[in-house]
């Protein structure tokens, strides 16, 4: 009988009522039971005298119960139990509220471990609510590095440690997926002892192991998953896409303004790959601000004029929304059609200017898509030759007029990636991912896209991948070594940097002061709210909500304030967008949704609350959505911290505006788990939490590299494999 297979509401100590909360966590079997980790550990290894006691810190201590008893307070009708436990060197009082079953258990004379927080009051030093065991029990809850698993409803920390004790034995049983000649070159315990060590560490030493190994594992995996993807994209073939100067020129001149050297450098780089007929994987990682989408364009612009459809993929609807709205204007002086596809919107935009009122200005046989003739240097902004006509049309229509090829760029969402969803010719997916999306998730989505129905028989599309994320040098190599990368590391000219400043709370109010003056000069400001957790979203509407009250209420009564938070439905939030954009408020009251692109070019403040909670890199995302012109622009920081550290950490701010640098200095202080995007892997949090160790990916990369190399479709290795596709599933892009 396979016991690690066994339902946990078939055993009797578990039973169907807890089974039932169990599987609300995705707990039903031994295995998953076993695989459930701690997510920290408190320290009661150390037993300390009662003598040496000292207020505020956590402490086990042994000793006799010399009295106890149960009191009921009338007032407030609680039970307390209270307890004295002496050892050789003292006596100290512990005390449980309503946990009246305490006294029955610890009368006078039997031998106790307590654990947990030393308080203070009137009457002297003691343990409120401790941990507690009979010192002739194994130590499970007291006197050891105690597992703290994350606790629902119905189940306690307690609760799970006591099953765990029970069922720890059958970790035996668990297969490695990893080669075991792997982990002996690295020093690393097999699953089955790893497993044992994070649920009962003996040691300290014992538990980082069991640690790295799982950081190890999980690093193994995703170098595995990218390669294997990498490999197969490497076999593929694509459409080769001529690079046409001309065009290419002549819609660099057109623009209002001057390309970066960095933006030319990586338009090139695309450019040529489009030329070849091996399917293009390259990221164009670009700071906030930098001007990704003009690059994007540049590559369509080449695509469509050879024949092609394009199609680009944004995070969010609103985000889709504006590319759909800065394509059609960049677009506007092409005969080019652009589609706009999500759950909420099916728009076309076909230019106005019918194929007639064109006179292409360049005598060039290779140019195919008509432009309007343009004598001098046009400026996209003050278009009133953007003639567009915007039509909402339905779904299936759109779907028809992009099997048909009457749109030549799609926008959209990851509604593009679907089923009944043709193309007549695709031949460049882009994807502006602004999320901070892991290499596993880019990896998985990769796969998805060579199985787009494209039109082009025996081709897949060439990919290009924006991240505003900038990427570590450190870590490049060994996470993206399969993708080409172009960076953007060079803002346009007109910039200014944006002043950056902590603002302590006793400096609010100048704050407040700063950006009425500010809109007084008819600019605009942020304040984002965090929002952390999905957990969270709840609780995050209310504070915006309320905040967003009291500022409109107390702070800035003669001021319009907009809201923006993540409950809105994808039409509410593009109708506070665009009102926001076309004035009609001051202050935009945001939760972190608006992390993601949107581009307001009249805000020039940004004031950020609870910084605590965010990582330096989310920080900096937030503020580039100020400075996106040419007026000064301001970025405030409020932190309830005076601790030194969380100042130190916020200063990198104050000091660089270069997302790499800070990016550098956020997998210092996190390490490299962001940058993996494997939340929802299944391996225990905590191994990632810990881990800093960029080696340990370089590692990984090589053994992943020598196992494809033995068995590339993983056939020698059917442990390996499962794990491996367990690992894919877990992976979700939102
Ligand atoms: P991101 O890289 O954050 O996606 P965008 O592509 O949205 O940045 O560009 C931000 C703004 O900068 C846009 O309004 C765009 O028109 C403008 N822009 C892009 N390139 C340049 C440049 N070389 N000089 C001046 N402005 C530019
Ligand atoms: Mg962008």
């Amino acid at each position: 009988m396979d016991f690690l297979k066994m339902k946990l509401e078939k055993l009797p100590r578990i039973g169907m009522k807890y089974g039932a909360i169990l599987k609300k966590l995705n707990i039903e079997t031994v295995e998953d039971f076993l695989l459930h980790f701690p997510f920290r550990y408190e320290d009661y290894s150390e037993r300390v005298l009662i003598e040496n006691l000292q207020e505020g810190e956590t402490a086990t201590v042994m000793g006799e119960v010399v009295q106890s008893k149960l009191v009921r307070t009338w007032k407030k009708k609680m039970m307390i139990t209270e307890c004295f436990v002496s050892d050789e060197t003292g006596t100290v009082r512990a005390v449980w509220f309503n946990q009246p079953y305490v006294s029955d258990s610890l009368t006078a004379g039997k031998g106790v471990r307590l654990a947990g927080k030393i308080s203070q009051d009137a009457k002297g030093m003691f343990f409120s609510n401790p941990a507690w065991e009979l010192s002739s029990r194994t130590p499970t809850n007291t006197g050891r590095l105690v597992p703290i698993y994350p606790e629902t409803e119905g189940l306690t920390s307690k609760w799970i440690r006591w099953q765990m004790q029970n069922m720890i034995k059958y970790a035996d049983a668990l297969v490695d997926p990893i080669p075991e000649n792997i982990l002996k070159g690295l020093h690393l315990p097999i699953l089955s002892e790893a497993v044992k060590s994070l649920h009962f560490p003996k040691t300290l030493k014992e538990f980082e192991l069991a640690q790295k190994r799982f950081a190890f594992q999980q690093m193994f995996l995703v170098q595995l998953a990218t390669q294997r993807v990498k490999i197969s994209w490497d076999k593929q073939n694509a459409v080769s896409i001529a690079f046409n100067e001309t065009l290419t020129k002549y819609f660099v001149e057109s623009l209002p303004f001057t390309l970066t050297d960095a933006q030319r450098k990586a338009a090139f780089q695309i450019l040529k790959d489009l030329e070849k007929p091996l399917p293009m994987n390259r990221l164009l990682n670009g700071d906030v601000g930098s001007g990704k989408t003009i690059v994007a364009a540049m590559a369509s612009l080449s695509a469509i004029n050879a024949g092609f459809q394009v199609s680009i993929m944004a995070p969010t609807e609103v985000l889709a929304k504006q590319h759909f709205e800065s394509i059609s204007k960049i677009f506007s002086k092409q005969d080019i059609t652009v589609g706009l596809l999500t759950n909420s919107y099916h728009l076309i935009n076909k230019s106005e200017f019918r194929i007639s009122n064109f006179e292409s200005n360049l005598n060039d046989e290779c140019l195919k898509i008509k432009t309007l003739k343009i004598q001098s240097k046009f400026k996209i902004q003050n278009s009133k030759l953007s003639a567009e006509k915007k039509e909402d049309i339905s779904r299936k229509k759109l779907l028809s007029e992009l099997v048909s090829g009457n749109i030549n760029i799609v926008i959209g969402t990851h509604a593009l990636i679907q089923k009944d969803i043709k193309f007549k010719n695709l031949a460049l997916i882009i994807i502006d991912e602004q999320h901070r999306f892991g290499v596993a998730q880019r990896a998985f989505l990769q796969q998805q896209i060579a199985d787009i129905n494209d039109g082009l028989p025996g081709k897949i599309p060439h990919l290009l991948t924006m991240t505003a994320t900038p990427i570590p040098r450190t870590l490049t190599l060994a996470f993206f070594g399969n993708l080409d990368i172009s960076v953007l590391d060079e803002m346009p000219k007109n910039r200014k940097p944006i002043l950056t400043e902590i603002i302590l709370p006793s400096k609010r109010k100048d704050v407040y002061d700063f950006v009425r003056k500010e809109i007084s000069k008819g600019h605009q400001a942020f304040i984002i709210f965090p929002l952390v957790e999905e957990s969270e979203k709840l609780t995050e509407l209310k504070a915006a909500t309320q905040e967003h009250t009291r500022l409109s209420r107390e702070i800035f009564p003669d001021l319009k304030l907009g809201l923006l938070h993540g409950k809105l439905k994808a039409g509410e939030k593009e109708q506070v967008m665009a009102d926001f954009k076309d004035k009609k408020y001051d202050i935009l009251v945001a939760t972190s949704v608006v992390e993601v692109g949107i581009d307001i070019p009249n805000a020039t403040v940004i004031m950020i609350e609870d910084t605590e909670r965010f990582g330096l890199s989310q920080l900096h995302q937030f503020r580039g959505r100020v400075g996106r012109s040419d007026k000064q622009s301001y970025c405030f920081l409020f932190t309830g911290s005076k601790t030194v550290k969380a100042k130190s950490r916020l200063s990198a701010m104050e000091k660089t505006s270069s997302g790499f640098a800070i990016a550098e200095e956020d997998l210092k202080l996190r390490g490299p788990g962001e940058f993996l995007g494997t939340r929802q892997s299944g391996l225990p949090d905590i191994a990632m939490e810990h881990l800093s160790n960029v080696k340990l990916i370089e590692i990984a990369h090589d053994y992943a590299e020598q196992t494809l190399q033995n068995s590339p479709d993983l056939k020698d290795y059917p442990l390996l494999q499962k794990e491996l596709n367990k690992f894919q599933q877990n992976i979700h892009l939102e």
